[in-house]
């Protein structure tokens, strides 16, 4: 075992968990074992709930402008140890080192973010009636709980640790039982960075922690990413015992490619956005939709995907079960009748056995009742949907159930209006195959790609970590007489 036993973070220190069971941590790079993580319990739970509570009061009435002092540390911090953190992150996570520092350095902007905070926060101040001012402030909520997916240990994470902190409130952090390193670095960081004990915590589990979090009646809002039936059953949970939630889910992204569309430029973004982090992102291209006669465009698509190398430019996926999984999908297609262009199938990357690879895989000639059209795969896979005309290409997009993200290639701006206008997801790219918007603007899907209000970054995220206190004042108590009087 590379590392040691990992342990929950709570007040300020890692602590053992009060159970004995354990999961154990493996490399997709090349299957070994790298830790053992705690399936903690309620109780562990509730210790760090207590901790976050007593650490409130005062971290909540430290002005803003000194809280995020603690966030330009931790950013300089994740800068200074950007190679560590990124290498941490490919080992547990498979991605390629360079994936890694891209996620780091996103890391590095969500918090950039957060220390602009003071600016725009500010609540508002008018004179209602003579003498009577209503003004409005952020009040941070309390205690908050982030539950993360396997794809992203360290962004996700970050997606909500510094605004949510810096708003004011105190966390707890479940990381994926799958990749629980990372998330105890960042830990080390914030500490490092000046943040108080027991503002921020984590307890590692699986099912057992995320429902006590819903239930517990003292945590006030839980954010949630990961996996649209997970999302469901943590947004039903968690309101139903009065919280407030933002979870997002899964996504079947679509591109929408037009003969217009430049080849070069437009073979690149789709085999980049499917095979990007091993296909395993919620913005990834899973489904093509090729209007017309698209031809040069795939051939050039197959060209791009092989140069794309397991185990060089190509990370392994989470897991054995995750290998299967994908391959079955391909195999399905192929019974089914599509062609496979580029086939992932059977990947080996010498000298790593062990890992769990899958190849960049070009599937043409899918229908959209086959599963590799409908279903979240979440590998490096691009399933071929050939139609006449755009507004077939919409229908088909506005099927699917998920709307994290929708793209349109093309060079005519009217097309690429209409298709802004009519796709059914909440990030559209034009002639951009991984639409992220970055931060002022904020990351969130539609319809089953996310169940509450609001987004989880940016200037919307606000929303999510405060409630609004309004108040009416007449500052004069003299009745009937105010200083405009
Ligand atoms: P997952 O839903 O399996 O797990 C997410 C979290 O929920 C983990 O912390 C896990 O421990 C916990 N969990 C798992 N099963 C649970 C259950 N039955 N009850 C309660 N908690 C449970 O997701 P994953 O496999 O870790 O991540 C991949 C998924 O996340 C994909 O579907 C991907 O699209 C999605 N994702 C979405 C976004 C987005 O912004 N919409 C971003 C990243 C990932």
């Amino acid at each position: 075992m590379k590392y040691p036993a990992i342990q929950n973070y709570i007040n300020g220190k890692f602590v053992n968990a009060s159970v004995s069971t354990t999961m154990d941590v493996v490399s997709p790079l090349d299957g070994n074992l790298l830790s053992k993580v705690p399936m903690s319990s309620a109780k562990d739970l509730n210790t760090a709930v207590q901790a976050a509570l007593a650490a409130f009061p005062t971290w909540s009435k430290t002005p803003i402008k000194e809280r995020v002092q603690v966030f330009f540390r931790y950013k300089y911090l994740l800068e200074k140890n950007l190679k560590e953190l990124a290498e941490l992150c490919s080992e547990e996570n498979g991605k390629t080192y360079s994936e890694s520092v891209a996620e780091i350095e996103k890391c590095i902007e969500l918090t950039e973010f957060a220390t602009s905070l003071p600016q725009l926060v500010t609540g508002e101040l008018l004179e209602v009636s003579r003498g009577v001012e209503c003004r409005t402030e952020h009040v941070p909520l309390g205690v908050v709980a982030s539950i993360v997916p396997f794809n992203f240990p360290a962004m996700v994470p970050n997606w909500t640790i510094p605004n949510a902190i810096a708003l004011g409130n105190c966390m707890i952090m479940k990381p994926s039982e799958k990749v629980p390193l990372s998330c105890g670095r960042l830990a080390e960081l914030l500490k490092e960075a000046g943040l108080p004990d027991g503002v921020f915590n984590i307890v590692h589990g699986d099912v057992e922690i995320v429902e006590a979090i819903c239930d517990h009646p003292k945590i006030e809002a839980v954010s949630f990413v990961g996996s649209t039936k997970v999302a469901k059953i943590v947004y039903q949970r968690a309101t139903n015992h009065y919280k407030r939630c933002l979870a997002l889910g899964g996504a079947k992204n679509h591109l929408m490619v037009l003969p217009d569309a430049i080849p070069g430029m437009t073979a690149q973004n789709v085999a980049a956005s499917m095979s990007g982090c091993a296909g395993q992102r919620c913005m990834a291209a899973s489904a093509m939709i090729g209007v017309g006669n698209v031809d040069p465009i795939v051939d050039k698509i197959c060209e791009e995907a092989r140069k794309i190398i397991p185990g060089v430019n190509l990370g392994a996926v989470i897991n054995k079960e995750s290998k299967e999984r994908i391959e079955r999908y391909i195999t399905e297609a192929e019974k089914d009748g599509a062609i496979i262009l580029v086939d992932g199938r059977n990947t080996k990357v010498s000298g790593k056995e062990n890992g769990t690879y899958v190849g960049p895989t070009v599937i043409d000639y899918v229908t959209p009742e086959m599963s590799v059209a409908r279903e979240e795969i979440f590998g490096p896979v691009i399933s071929i949907i050939r139609t006449n005309t755009v507004d077939e290409a919409l229908t088909i997009e506005n099927a699917n159930p998920y709307g994290n993200a929708a793209s349109v290639f093309t060079q005519n701006g009217g097309m690429a209006r209409y298709i802004i206008d009519r796709a059914s997801a909440g990030m559209i790219g034009v002639n951009v195959g991984v639409p992220v918007p970055r931060e002022p603007f904020s990351f969130g899907g539609w319809n089953e790609s996310k169940f509450g209000v609001g987004d989880i970054t940016g200037k919307s995220s606000i929303e999510f970590w405060t409630k609004l206190k309004k108040s009416t004042i007449k500052w004069n108590a003299e009745a009937g007489v105010n200083w405009m009087s």
